[in-house]
Order: C-alpha cells, then sequence, then structure tokens
C-alpha cells in the first residue's frame, strides 16, 4: 500500500519540474505580489512538540476565492534527539523538493521569498485543505530524514498574523546567516556541496564555505557541516578542499575533483570568488545575479523580486535565464545576499570597486558590510536610470571604476555574452557545424543488411563533442 493512499492527489518525484500557470492556479501562496510571505522550520525540544499537529491561522484553501494570491507563513517544528539549531537551515530547503512532489502543487525559492501555486485540477481531485499539505510533509519528513522523531506544522494566511510573523522568521534568519561571519575559508579543511537542485539544473552544485553562502540563501556552512553528520547520504556532503591552486579566485583541487565527478565531467573547474573565467555555477535559486555592463567595464547586482528593469535595461527574469542551468557564463554569476556581506565578494574580479548598480532596497540590507568608502559611489535606480546617466554619475562620485577606463577602453568594452549572442551559442552544434561524411567501405554494406548502391544515413542524437579549439577558416570556393 502506497504512503499516499490516503490522499487524492499523486506524490512522487515525476512531478519535480512541473510548471502552474497563472489560469491554472486554484491559488497563489506568498509570491511576488505578496510583501509578506516566508517558509521557516525550527528545531524545538521533544517534549515541545504535539506530533502531527496542524494549526490553520486564517482562511482554509476553500475558503480563498479562485484564482487569486494570499500572503502565507509556514512554521515547521521539528525535534528528535539528534536535531540541533543547525539542521534547520537544510529541513526548511527541503521543501523545495518535497512539495514540488506533490502533483499539482509547485513551490519556488525560498525563505521569505517564497511562491507556491496548486493547481485548479488537484483542488477539484480533492486536494482542497492546507491540512492534507501538512499530511503529505510529516510523511515525506520523516521517512527521508529519519531523525525527525516529532513534527507540527502551522499555516498563517491571516495577513495580519502572516506579517507580525514575517518580521521574527527575518530575525530568526538574520541569526543563522551572521554565524559564520568573520570565519574564514582558510580556517577550514572542509566545505560543503549541496546537489539538491541538479533536478532542474543536473550540472550544478553549490559550494558551500564559509565565506561564500550558499546561492539560494538558505544554507550556510554551519547548516551543511550538522546535515552531513546526521545524513552523510543526503544531498548535502563534505568537500574535502584539498590544496589550493589560487587564493585570490579561490580555486582548490579538492572541489575541482568533487565538481567533475558531480557534474559527470561537464564542468571541469570552479573558482569561488569571480564571475569570469570558471565561476560557480547557479542552477536558477539563486537570490540574486551578478551582471557585468560592457559599458563601464563593471557589475550591476539584482536581486530576484526587483521588478522593474535593471540600469542596462534588462530585467530580472532576462538576466537570471542567461546566468541559470547549470552552466558557467562569463559576467552572470548567481549569488546569495549573504555572500554580498563577505569579504571574499567576487574578490578576483575587483570586490567591491567593480560594482556599479544595485536595486536600494539591497543597497539598504548590505551596506554595512560594504567598504564605507564605497557606498555612496553606487549608483541605484532611485539615481540613475540610464547608461549615460550611470557614467555621469560614476564620473562625479569618483567611483574607482573611473580610473580603470581609458578612452578605448570605453568605446571596447570586454566582449561578454548578450542575450542575443546567447542564444546563437545555444543553436550554433545544430545549426553552425559539419559533421564531416562518414563512409562505410562497400565490403561493410552488405554486412549491415545494404545492398551496394545504397546510401545510409547516421543520426547521432544527444551526442556531445568536446573541442579543445574550434579554428574557423575562409577558404575559396
Ligand atoms: S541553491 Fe544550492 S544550496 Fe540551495 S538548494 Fe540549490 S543546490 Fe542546494
Amino acid at each position: 500500500m502506497s504512503m499516499f493512499e490516503d490522499i487524492p492527489v499523486d506524490v512522487g518525484i515525476i512531478y519535480e519540474g512541473e510548471r502552474i500557470r497563472g489560469r491554472e492556479m486554484q491559488v497563489e501562496l506568498g509570491g511576488p505580489r505578496e510583501d509578506f510571505k516566508f517558509e521557516l522550520v525550527q528545531a524545538k525540544e521533544l517534549d515541545e512538540i504535539e506530533d502531527e499537529k496542524i494549526t490553520i491561522i486564517g482562511n482554509d484553501l476553500p475558503d480563498i476565492p479562485e484564482g487569486t494570491n494570499v500572503p502565507f507563513g509556514m512554521i515547521i517544528e521539528v525535534a528528535g534527539t539528534e536535531i540541533e539549531k543547525d539542521l534547520e537551515g537544510v529541513i526548511e530547503r527541503r521543501l523545495h523538493e518535497y512539495v514540488n512532489f506533490i502533483e499539482g502543487f509547485m513551490h519556488l525559492n525560498q525563505r521569505y521569498d517564497i511562491q507556491m501555486r496548486l493547481s485548479k485540477k488537484s483542488y477539484q481531485k480533492g486536494f482542497n485543505t492546507l491540512k492534507l499539505f501538512a499530511k503529505v510533509l510529516f510523511r515525506l519528513y520523516k521517512s527521508e530524514m529519519s531523525f525527525i522523531e516529532k513534527m507540527q506544522i502551522t499555516f498563517i494566511t491571516d495577513p495580519e498574523k502572516v506579517k507580525e510573523y514575517y518580521d521574527s522568521a527575518m530575525e530568526l534568519y538574520e541569526s543563522r546567516d551572521a554565524k559564520a561571519r568573520g570565519m574564514s575559508d582558510d580556517d577550514v579543511e572542509v566545505f560543503y556541496g549541496c546537489s539538491l537542485c541538479q533536478s532542474f539544473a543536473p550540472t550544478h552544485l553549490c559550494v558551500i564555505t564559509p565565506q561564500r553562502y550558499a546561492n539560494c540563501g538558505a544554507i550556510s556552512w554551519f547548516d551543511g557541516k550538522a546535515t552531513a553528520k546526521v545524513d552523510p547520504k543526503g544531498p548535502v556532503f563534505e568537500i574535502p578542499k584539498g590544496n589550493i591552486i589560487d587564493s585570490l579566485t579561490g580555486e582548490y583541487d579538492g572541489v575541482n575533483r568533487v565538481i567533475r565527478e558531480k557534474s559527470l565531467g561537464e564542468i571541469e573547474r570552479v573558482q569561488l570568488y569571480t564571475g569570469f573565467g570558471y565561476p560557480h555555477t547557479s542552477c536558477g535559486c539563486f537570490e540574486g545575479c551578478a551582471f557585468y555592463i560592457p559599458e563601464v567595464d563593471a557589475y550591476g547586482v539584482v536581486h530576484r523580486n526587483y521588478r522593474d528593469k535593471t540600469v542596462n535595461g534588462l530585467d530580472f527574469v532576462t538576466i537570471s535565464d542567461l546566468t541559470a542551468g547549470g552552466r558557467q557564463v562569463d559576467g552572470f554569476h548567481g549569488l546569495s545576499i549573504e555572500y554580498m556581506r563577505s569579504p571574499r565578494f567576487m574578490q578576483a574580479d575587483g570586490g567591491w570597486d567593480r560594482v556599479v548598480w544595485m536595486p536600494e532596497d539591497i543597497m539598504d540590507r548590505i551596506k554595512e558590510y560594504m567598504p564605507q568608502e564605497i557606498a555612496p559611489k553606487i549608483a541605484t535606480e532611485k539615481t540613475v536610470s540610464s547608461m549615460d546617466e550611470l557614467k555621469t554619475w560614476l564620473r562625479e562620485k569618483k567611483h574607482p571604476i573611473v580610473d580603470t577606463w581609458k578612452p578605448e577602453e570605453e568605446k571596447k568594452p570586454v566582449p561578454v555574452a548578450q542575450p542575443q549572442q546567447q542564444v546563437m551559442q545555444q543553436q550554433m552544434p545544430m545549426a553552425g557545424f559539419t559533421v564531416p561524411s562518414l563512409e562505410l567501405p562497400a565490403s561493410a554494406l552488405p554486412m549491415v543488411g545494404l545492398p551496394q548502391g545504397m546510401k545510409i544515413k547516421i543520426i547521432l542524437k544527444n551526442a556531445k563533442i568536446r573541442a579543445e579549439k574550434v579554428i574557423i577558416r575562409a577558404e575559396k570556393e
């Protein structure tokens, strides 16, 4: 008998990656239109929890008008003899996987950025109360993370209450994040890897270090350490960092070895503190992106909740599409907000001296961790609205990047993939190359069952062709 026999919709890994469009949705919990939303896991003592208790503060699903969105909070309390505070982050992050296992339920992002949608189809099939949602989570968590002995869930849809709990959730996230501040990557022998997002981006692996927080902003080095201990076969594991290859870019031979293995040879090297060369890959769950602006030879940074166009005319969705997918794309770099508080933030590219634009609300969140002299020189959407205004601003404020501009460099920026070029690069293997013809000797044709004189066509499907170098030469007719 299936563990979910009494649940009116199917539950399984095949539903991961299912997308629910606006017109198909019964309800959206949180999402970009809501200012207040969060998911939070809290570790408790065994006697503080009533196992499998479900509390709903506010409306349950039938009382929410079809096709609308609501502010949403979800507090999961867990207890077990092996459970410690440092496990909260990883237990919380597993929600992304488990909610997506439910047929017709979609979960995006994390912490205070969550967006969940339930489809009309699943609602009509009978998945029509948050109590069923909680039941599925109890069973998935307890079967996959056996160290969870007791668990209770509180859902909040009452707007006033969500707001009230949101403030305390933000304080708890901040105290988790603060724990690793002050530690250095040089102080530890082991980093942690997370492969949770490989179901969406098979070549992506997060390398979590004290000074480079996971891209999603949900897992710290301490969280990785606690999880690898209680769940050594799980998606979060130890990476012995090995010998340092380059301390400026953050390249280690142990990290490269694990990356090669986990990406099945697709990614050979990773340099942790740069957006060029061999940058850390990005799955798509990043909190923000650094994007190179060739006209000023510097970076802008944008976060997921920024809805307008950035200073170079691209919005977050476009920049995110160029960054995501487990690839290494020069000048497009997925990151967490916490990494922006790190002294290693993009250190190989010039660190903060190479950043020229960001939305004002991120600036407010991280200002105290930025070098004090640079903060007033970085533009925001409130101070400039075009590239020309940006250049003028940088000159007027004497931003350090201006000293690196030479007249010809202003006209000739470092070439990086722009949206149009990116599309071309992806299409090239199909449209741009001719595979040399392959001829079988005539004597072989009877062996493959073909009469002499008949041609054969060999189609290589999903073939991967690697080349050390591509040489393009003009040839006379
Ligand atoms: S973004 Fe990275 S750390 Fe976060 S869940 Fe995905 S793989 Fe893990």
